[in-house]
Formats: structure tokens, C-alpha cells, sequence
């Protein structure tokens, strides 16, 4: 695996250096619109609950509160001390969950679960065990599913963690993002090397499958040394799962984030570098390169679906269980399954008014066309497998690939001219820098991003 990544050519990297989604989805959310209603949203459910609906459902929870704020932070959060605002809030959970429960077929089973936030871990022990069982009351959940919690050390006691067990969680991920202390304090994220470990030894402790750990690169002060260190220590760690995530700097989608002076940020060439340094010395210790930011041991699910061609992207981002229909519970929270996208508005009070008065909180949602469903498959098996045989879509999809995506073939030329794409008669495989410049190759396939692009800037850079 380390040979696809010898000598990586960092002025290529730089070249293709440039605004786009992350393609978590697709279409992405900038194309969701207000034009889907709630009773939409409760329309689709009910009719994609008939006898025949695929048996396995993924959920998803957001719990939005967080203990500080985080200024490299790019997730929808509400800074709370106040518990009492984290049992109002888990109340109207449930009351979500008792608006979408009846609408779904009782034989279909829970095979994923998923906490995020915000921090899941700002919950009390008791706080946590008790929604999960509301949860657990509310769905018929497989005793084998997978569930997964983004774990924050410094908020953590060990009862946090047993109560985590309780809960049924069998694998989490832990955000570090970097050990050196100057960077830390610049992004206002105080998380002492030993707490970290402490978190992560109970974790192996009570049993849990699998650790992923979040680091991120390009923050104030990191230097080349700095980041090396923290990268080789977590190695010792020896997690399951590695993400090492670029810090996007969009003040003008994040306006906290002008708490981070630009001039302390390392530069886009020493960024290059800081990826380039990651990569190498992660696939050098025995990790995979999975995709995007993620790594794994080879042992690990994500790797063995990466193998398998069962890998899948959602908005968590990569993940093992494609084909089941996803249901977002929580402010924010995006549901995903057949046709259609719905989110949850992102607004709290609007959350709860909306549930007061027994109507789903969907602020906006997108039905897809067969077209979004063909292109979204095809930039799903790029991103998953690193490569597509024409001959797969066209029988899936019943259409002549090379006249349906002639003007991306075309896009792709200069692209396999620079070596990330080869062309093979009739399929394409992503090789050498390509394998990091995923996003790149899927916006040949996007058929929105011009459009999408054009007035303003709504997506963070590539590299
Ligand atoms: S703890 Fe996580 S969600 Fe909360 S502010 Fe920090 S990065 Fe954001």
C-alpha cells in the first residue's frame, strides 16, 4: 500500500488545489430545498415502509451542546453548560422518535447506530444510558448492530464510558485532532496528552471494537516536526481507525472561525507537506489508506469492505453498511433512503416548536431524479473502490456510459495526462496522487457544481 504513495508529488497536489464538496452525499445539501415539507418527509416514509422495504435501517442522532467552542470547529453546536438544556433537548428526541417509529415497518431491524454532535459525551452518564433506551424501546435494534459514538476525552469519567457500554455501544471515535500544546491553546481545545490516553485505555478496557481517532492538520502553529509528534504518538496508541482531517478556514460559512488569525495558519505548501508526511509515515506503520482523510489497520471492517467492494460513503463519511435507509433524529440531522434527502432544521427553538405542535422538524429535503441516482453511484464507487467498470453501470443503469458522461471523460483527460486517473478501455482506475485528490475526479462526474459554484463560495478547498 505504501508504494501507491512514494514520492508524492506535492506541486500536482497544489495544482489541483481547489473548492469542492466532500461528497458525502449526492446531490449535495446546497442543492436541498425548503420546497420539501414535513408532511413530505412524513409522505415518503410511510411509503417507502411497505413489506418489500430493504429490512436494514441506520440512525443517526445529534446531540448539538459542547462544553467550549472549539474554533476550528465545522459542526453544527450549541455551547452549554446548562444540563438542564441537554435533558430538554433529549426529551424532544424522543418526542421525534414517537412521530417516526409508527411510520416504520416493525420487521425492519436496526444495524447501525451513530451518536454525533456537537459532543455525545456532554450527556451525563445517566442522560446517556437513558436515551438509549428510549431508543432501543422505540426501534427493534440487532443485537450485533454497530454503534458508534464520537467520544470528547476531556469531558470524560470512566462511569461516561461504562454507561457507553450499557448503552450498547460497541465503537467509537475519539477527537484529538493534535497533542502540541501551542496549537492548542491557539484553537482553544486544552486536551492535555494524558487525558487522551486515559480515555483510550478505558476504552480498550471495556471492550470496544473499534477506536477510531480524529487528528487534523493545517491548524495554527502546527509545524511539519509538531504534527510528525503527535502522528507517531497516536501510531503508539495503536487505534483502529485513523482520520486526519484538513482544517477548512471558511469564516464566511463558519464565523467563529475568525477567531483563528490566518497569518498563524501554515501555509498551503507546508499543509502539502503535513499530508504528504502523514501519509507516508501512517502507511509506513501498517495503515491502509482507505480513502479521503481515513486510514485503517488492515484488519479492521473499514478496510476489509474496502477490499470486499462493500464500502460506502455517508455523512459521517466512510462506512460498512451500504443499502440501509438512513433516519437522522436531532436539529440538523439529515435522513437519507430511496429518493430522498431530508434535514432537520438546524435551529432549536424551531426544533422543539415543530415538535410541540406534532410535526416533523424538515427544513429542507430533495426528491432525486434518476439521473442524481446514476451519477451518485458512479461517484460512490469511485470515491469506495478507485475504480468503475463502464459495464456495471451500464447494466445497473441500462444506459451508454460513454454518450451519458462524454463531457467528464473529456474533464478527465488532463486529469489522467498528470497520472491520477488511467482509462483502460472501458473502465477508470484512480492511481498514484489521484488516491488523494478523490474529490477532484468525482466533480468531473457532479452535474450540479457549475451551477452550484458560480455566485458564491459555499464548499472548502480539496487538499
Ligand atoms: S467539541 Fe467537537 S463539536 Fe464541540 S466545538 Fe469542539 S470540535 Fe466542535
Amino acid at each position: 500500500m505504501s508504494s501507491a504513495f512514494a514520492d508524492i508529488d506535492v506541486s500536482l497536489l497544489k495544482k489541483y488545489d481547489r473548492p469542492g464538496p466532500r461528497y458525502t452525499s449526492y446531490p449535495t445539501a446546497p442543492l436541498f430545498t425548503p420546497l420539501f415539507t414535513p408532511d413530505d418527509y412524513r409522505g415518503e416514509i410511510a411509503a417507502t415502509n411497505g413489506p418489500n422495504a430493504s429490512p436494514e435501517l441506520s440512525l443517526y442522532f445529534h446531540f448539538p451542546f459542547c462544553d467550549t467552542l472549539c474554533y476550528f470547529c465545522g459542526c453544527t453546536m450549541v455551547v452549554t453548560r446548562d444540563r438542564r438544556r441537554i435533558e430538554e433537548y433529549n426529551a424532544y428526541l424522543q418526542k421525534e422518535m414517537a412521530l417516526v417509529a409508527p411510520l416504520i415497518a416493525p420487521h425492519r431491524r436496526v444495524t447501525q447506530i451513530h451518536w454525533g454532535g456537537g459532543t455525545p459525551t456532554h450527556l451525563s452518564p445517566d442522560q446517556i444510558v437513558s436515551i438509549a433506551r428510549v431508543i432501543r424501546s422505540s426501534f427493534s435494534v440487532s443485537p450485533d448492530a454497530e454503534a458508534s459514538v464520537e467520544v470528547d476525552p476531556r469531558e470524560l469519567d470512566r462511569r461516561h464510558m461504562e454507561a457507553l457500554r450499557e448503552a450498547g455501544f460497541n465503537r467509537m471515535s475519539m477527537g484529538i485532532q493534535d497533542f502540541d500544546a501551542h496549537v492548542q491553546a491557539a484553537v482553544n481545545r486544552i486536551q492535555p496528552e494524558e487525558v487522551s490516553h486515559q480515555v483510550y485505555t478505558w476504552a480498550r478496557e471495556l471492550g470496544f471494537a473499534s477506536i477510531n481517532v480524529d487528528l487534523m492538520y493545517g491548524l495554527p502553529f502546527q509545524t511539519l516536526a509538531s504534527f510528525e509528534k503527535t502522528i507517531r504518538s497516536i501510531i503508539a496508541y495503536a487505534p483502529d481507525r485513523i482520520a486526519v482531517f484538513n482544517y477548512a478556514h471558511v469564516p464566511w460559512l463558519k464565523p467563529h472561525m475568525k477567531l483563528i488569525r490566518p497569518d498563524e495558519l501554515p501555509s498551503p505548501g507546508l499543509k502539502l507537506d503535513m499530508l504528504k508526511m502523514t501519509i507516508e509515515t501512517l502507511t509506513a506503520s501498517g495503515y491502509e489508506y482507505i480513502g479521503m482523510d481515513h486510514f485503517a489497520k488492515p484488519g479492521d471492517e473499514l478496510a476489509r469492505a474496502r477490499a470486499e467492494r462493500t464500502l460506502y460513503r455517508n455523512f459521517q463519511g466512510y462506512s460498512t453498511r451500504a443499502g440501509a435507509d438512513l433516519y437522522g433524529f436531532g436539529m440538523s440531522a439529515i435522513s437519507h433512503f430511496q429518493n430522498v434527502y431530508a434535514q432537520n432544521t438546524k435551529n432549536i427553538p424551531e426544533y422543539y416548536k415543530a415538535l410541540d405542535a406534532g410535526r416533523l422538524a424538515t427544513h429542507v429535503g430533495y426528491r432525486m431524479t434518476d439521473d442524481d441516482h446514476l451519477r451518485k453511484f458512479v461517484i460512490m464507487r469511485l470515491m469506495c473502490d478507485l475504480e468503475l467498470d463502464f459495464d456495471v453501470v451500464e447494466k445497473k443503469f441500462g444506459v451508454s456510459f460513454r454518450d451519458r458522461f462524454a463531457s467528464a471523460l473529456e474533464m478527465l483527460k488532463p486529469l489522467a495526462a498528470d497520472g491520477l486517473v488511467e482509462m483502460p478501455g472501458r473502465s477508470i482506475r484512480i492511481v498514484g496522487p489521484g488516491r488523494l485528490l478523490l474529490r477532484n475526479i468525482a466533480m468531473c462526474f457532479d452535474a450540479y457544481l457549475e451551477r452550484l459554484t458560480r455566485e458564491k463560495p459555499i464548499f472548502s478547498r480539496t487538499v
